[in-house]
This record gives structure tokens, C-alpha cells and sequence, in this order.
């Protein structure tokens, strides 16, 4: 290893050089606190920042088994430090420098959500940040001085004020990693006490806005109060006893006027598979980790999908047993997004009547009587939602304030007046009862069959010009695998670029795994088995900074998007 003394030599002598002379500084460089490792140098001043990694000593760092000792709060520790990290670069680099990126000195940048990253590691031995800078230069030519105070002047501060314990404000740091431990904790009673999902009397579910994800300003909130015959009492770990409203296994409807506060209240379900920050409303509102949110996408492909539950008899003769298409209808995409969550696992569907297909959703009396059965491909969810309950154990969260017929198969209907949920379960049923639906069920007597498909590793071609692979995040909705983009708008529940730039790596990670025998839920549960064992960094040869966790549903849905996918004829 070389010493840090070392690196202001060399800065100082590749001072005013070309830019490639930075690859000079490659390597471990020790600074007696810490051990700084600069993994790759950028190869110009407009190029992606370089990768850098801190290591402390855990002796001299000084965290407490305490603060990471099981899975929960070691995840939320690592979250913690990068928040300090990136808030000590905030306040201690000086940013702009020179071209391009000169004099950037930044970490992966966490929202609302506490996810595991590869920016921060903390174990007995060490702690580690991962971080990026743009090394400075003007123009092409090395600005050494600059670089150097950044080394030696920024990095040391942000390092303090982050990567040791004794700086940090302890108090703030426990109940970031106490928030994380009680919202995995009432996660995991949830099932035993036959629940999908439960949201804590006096949560905040309202977003600033439709593009901030932070609460809505305290002032115009209607706090979440749960009501009375739906309520339920959680014992934590921390926060000790907590009540809250309980959404039960089988079929809820969430209905109610609109602007009533009904989306706001599915979007924090949909969220509720991820633990969030203090302070952020939604701390204590969780759901069962495989609940999926399915919508209607319209123009998406669909691959050999098995949709026959839901769509039969098409036009031309069409097969639905092994449905394929360019380019999905509203209610064909929406009837594969279900089949292909149910055929990774999914428990719960999450529907939003905003985001579905009318015609996959209901089909009334007076249709019926126009368009007969024989006429009509799709078999509306409303005569499937009770079987996927009975025969698949899966149950459904709608959110529906158009449609009563749902009446009919509802075991619970919550309505949103006002912001405020009330249990209109047995007044839905005397309404029921009283005014009689008159379409007939079309579901038949079973769901039908979830077939499992084998993908197919040839037809994945991560290749790009001269680069064997080349796969790029392209902001939050999109990668770019190879040349092939894969849109990822309608699978709402990725909510980090992070996540988007792993689960592109992870979709390579996966082709490997594809043998022409194992099934779809095989693969992307041994990638997400090596992911738990050995960490998100087996999906990339060197280490990175700037991945984050994401499920075995959200790769499969990246990968059943992937527009040159092939699945083995069975
Ligand atoms: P719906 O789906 O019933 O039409 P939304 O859930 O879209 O209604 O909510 C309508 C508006 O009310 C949104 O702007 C949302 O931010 C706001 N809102 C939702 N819940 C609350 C609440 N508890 N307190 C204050 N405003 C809320
Ligand atoms: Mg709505």
C-alpha cells in the first residue's frame, strides 16, 4: 500500500498534465485513520466520475455490534451512514472545480426508502463507503492543486463527520435504525395473524406532490385513524404496543368518493413491502413482501404467457394458452402483469381502478345481454378475484369507486370518506342483498392453470458495438441491455435508480443461470439466493456504490419486458 504521502507527490507531479495521467493514482493509499482505495480513475473530465472507496477500522470507527447486529439494522445502519456521507459532502465539498465534473464528491443518493446498497458495508472489522469524484481538470489538463485539496482538505471532514461513530448524532442514528427494525418486525407478524397489510393509526400517507415523495406538509394531512372494528394491536420491538387498521387476507375493496383519498391509501400499501425513513409518514405501514401492484400497459410485449384464466377464445384463433404479442391491449397486458406476478409468487394483487382496464375489471348485466359470453374473449377479474383467493391463496386490495357488482365478492369493503376509512363491509353486503346484481358469474368453476415458463438464454444479448456487455440505467423506468431498451414505467413499485441499474445487471447475472430447463421463478430465485448469501456485489466484477435491493418479482418483470425474450415451446 502506498502512503498518503505518496498521493500529494504524485498529484503534485501529474499536476497540469493530460488528463489520463490521473490513472497514476489507481490503487490503496493509506491515511492512518483510514485506508483510501481509488478503484478507477476516470478516463476524462466529462467522462463517469471515478470510483472511490473509504475503509475505517471498526476499532477506530467505533459502531456497536449493537447498531448492526441483525439483518434490519445493519441494512438501516448502511442506509444511515450514506445519508451522513452524502449530507458531509453537502456541507464539506466544494463542488465545482473546473471542466466538466471537476471537484464532484458524492455518494448513492437514498429517497424515502430505507434500501440495502452497496454504497455503505459495515461489519466487525471495518466500515466502508463507496463514493464517486470528478476529478478535477481544466480542460484537459490536471488540476493537481485542486484534486489535492479534495483529497486531502474535503475527504478527511466528510469522512469524520460520517464514517465515525463518535461524530454522529447517536440519538437520530438509533431511531433511524429502530424505525427500520419495528416496520421488519410488524411485517413479519402480519401473515400469522392472517393480514395483507396493516397502516398505524396517526400515519401520514399523503406525498408532497406527485413527483416528491416526501409527506404532505403537516398542516393539510388528515392523519390515518383506522376504524374500530378493523383495528388491530401490534406489539414492537421498540415503539412497543402500536394499533392501526389490519387489511384481511381474501378480497378488500377500498371504495369511496373520488378525490376521497383511495389511490393514497393503495400507492402506501404498494410501498409497504419497503421499511421508510422517520419522519416520513409512513413508517409503520407495511404489507406482505410479495405484494405486487398490477395495472393495465397497453404496448407491451407478452411471451408465451398463459392468460387463458382471463382471456379466451381471440379473434383469428389465437392461442391464450401461450399468448404472445408486440404490442398488449389494455386488458390483455393487465391479465398478463397478473399471470406473470402469480407465476413468481405473488400473494397479493394490488389494483387500482385509475390504472386498469375497464373491460378486464367488470363486464355488467346490460353487456352481457348485448355481447354474449361466446363473443367476448376476456372473463372480467371481478368472477376470478374469489377463485384466485380459494385456489391460489392470493388475495386482492382494489381500490374501486366505480363499480358495486364488486359488492357480490368482497369480503371486506373499506370506504374512504373524507380521508378517513370506515368498514362498510356489512352495509355493502345489505346492499348486496337488497338489490340483487343481475349479470351472471363467467369464471367457471376453477382460476385454471399458473404455468411456469422456461426462458431461454440465447435470446439475450447484452452486447453493444465492440463491448461484449454493455447495460445502462437510463434514469428510473428504463434500461438499456445491450441495444435493446426494456421500459420499465408499468412495474410501479421500483422506486431507486439503483434498483434499476442492479436488476439490469441482474437480468445477465440471470441469463447464466438459464439452462433450457430451470422455469422463470427459478432463475431469478438463484440470483436473488446469491444476492442474500453473498451481497449485491456478485452481480458486478468489481465493487460499485450504486446498487440497491430489489425483489425476485421486480427482475422477472424486467425480464418479461425484455422485447427480444424467448421462451421455450413446452
Ligand atoms: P381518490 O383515489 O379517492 O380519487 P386520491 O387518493 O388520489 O383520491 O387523493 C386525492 C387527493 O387528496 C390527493 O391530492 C392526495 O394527496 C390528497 N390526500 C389523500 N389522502 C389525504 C389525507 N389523509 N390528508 C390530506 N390529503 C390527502
Ligand atoms: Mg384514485
Amino acid at each position: 500500500m502506498r502512503s498518503k504521502e505518496d498521493l500529494r507527490a504524485t498529484l503534485r507531479r501529474i499536476d497540469g498534465r493530460g488528463y489520463k495521467a490521473y490513472k497514476d493514482i489507481e490503487g490503496n493509499f493509506d491515511f492512518r485513520d483510514y485506508v483510501l482505495h481509488v478503484d478507477r480513475a476516470q478516463g476524462d473530465p466529462f467522462a463517469t466520475p471515478s470510483n472511490l472507496r473509504v475503509r475505517v477500522n471498526q476499532k477506530l470507527a467505533g459502531f456497536s455490534r449493537d447498531t448492526f447486529g441483525n439483518r434490519s439494522r445493519e441494512i438501516a445502519l448502511r442506509d444511515f451512514i450514506t445519508r451522513a456521507f452524502l449530507g458531509a459532502s453537502r456541507k464539506y465539498g466544494k463542488g465545482g472545480r473546473g471542466t466538466g465534473k471537476s471537484g464532484l464528491l458524492t455518494i448513492d443518493q437514498p429517497d424515502q426508502e430505507i434500501l440495502e446498497r452497496t454504497s455503505v458495508f459495515v461489519t466487525e472489522e471495518f466500515v466502508e463507503a463507496r463514493f464517486v469524484m470528478g476529478l478535477p481538470a481544466f480542460g484537459r489538463k490536471i488540476a493537481g492543486r485542486h484534486a489535492e485539496s479534495m483529497f486531502f482538505e474535503e475527504l478527511p471532514q466528510i469522512v469524520r463527520h460520517s464514517l465515525f461513530c463518535e461524530n454522529i448524532d447517536s440519538e437520530v442514528m438509533i431511531r433511524h435504525i429502530q424505525t427500520a427494525e419495528d416496520a421488519d418486525a410488524l411485517r413479519d407478524q402480519l401473515e400469522g395473524l392472517d393480514l395483507v397489510a396493516f397502516v398505524a393509526d396517526g400515519a401520514v400517507l399523503p406525498r408532497a406532490s406527485g413527483i416528491d415523495s416526501r409527506p404532505l406538509d403537516e398542516g393539510k394531512v388528515v392523519p390515518f385513524e383506522s376504524p374500530q372494528s378493523l383495528r388491530v394491536t401490534m406489539e414492537l420491538p421498540n415503539r412497543g404496543k402500536i394499533s392501526g387498521m389490519g387489511i384481511p387476507m381474501g378480497v378488500s375493496l377500498i371504495v369511496g368518493g373520488g378525490y376521497h383519498g383511495k389511490s393514497t391509501l393503495l400507492k402506501a400499501l404498494e410501498m409497504g413491502i419497503y421499511n421508510h425513513i422517520p419522519g416520513d409518514g409512513r413508517e409503520l405501514v407495511v404489507a406482505i413482501p410479495s405484494a405486487v401492484k398490477i395495472r393495465a400497459e397497453d404496448g407491451r410485449r407478452i411471451q408465451k404467457v398463459d392468460i387463458s384464466p382471463f382471456i379466451n377464445n381471440l379473434p383469428f384463433e389465437q392461442k391464450t394458452q401461450e399468448f404472445s404479442t408486440e404490442d398488449a391491449s389494455g386488458s390483455t397486458s393487465q391479465a398478463a402483469n397478473t399471470i406473470e406476478a402469480l407465476e413468481i409468487g405473488a400473494r397479493v394483487l394490488l389494483i387500482d381502478e385509475d390504472t386498469s382496464a375497464t373491460n378486464f375489471m367488470i363486464r355488467d348485466h346490460r353487456m352481457q345481454e348485448l355481447v354474449s359470453k361466446d363473443r367476448e374473449p376476456i372473463t372480467p377479474f371481478i368472477d376470478k378475484i374469489q377463485q384466485l383467493h380459494r385456489d391460489q391463496k392470493v388475495s386482492t386490495v382494489l381500490v374501486i369507486g366505480g363499480s358495486g357488482d364488486y359488492f357480490d365478492v368482497a369480503d371486506s369493503v373499506i370506504c374512504m370518506v373524507e380521508y378517513k376509512p370506515m368498514d362498510m363491509t356489512e352495509k355493502a353486503r345489505a346492499i348486496a342483498e337488497k338489490y340483487k346484481a343481475e349479470r351472471k358469474s363467467e369464471g367457471g368453476d376453477r382460476f385454471g392453470r399458473i404455468t411456469q415458463r422456461i426462458p431461454l438464454a440465447g435470446s439475450f444479448d447484452p452486447s453493444k458495438g465492440r463491448k461484449a456487455v454493455k447495460i445502462s440505467p437510463k434514469g428510473l423506468k428504463t434500461i438499456l441491455f445491450g441495444v435493446h431498451p426494456i421500459d420499465l414505467a408499468g412495474i410501479e413499485q421500483i422506486v431507486d435508480t439503483s434498483q434499476t441499474r442492479a436488476i439490469g445487471e441482474a437480468i445477465n447475472y440471470a441469463v447464466k443461470q438459464m439452462d433450457g430447463r430451470r422455469t422463470l421463478p427459478e432463475v431469478v430465485d438463484i440470483v436473488l439466493k446469491d444476492i442474500r448469501e453473498k451481497g449485491l456485489d456478485v452481480l458486478s466484477p468489481r465493487p460499485v456504490g450504486d446498487f440497491a435491493g430489489f425483489r425476485n418479482l421486480e427482475l422477472a418483470a424486467a425480464i418479461n419486458r425484455l422485447r427480444t425474450l424467448g421462451i421455450k415451446h413446452s
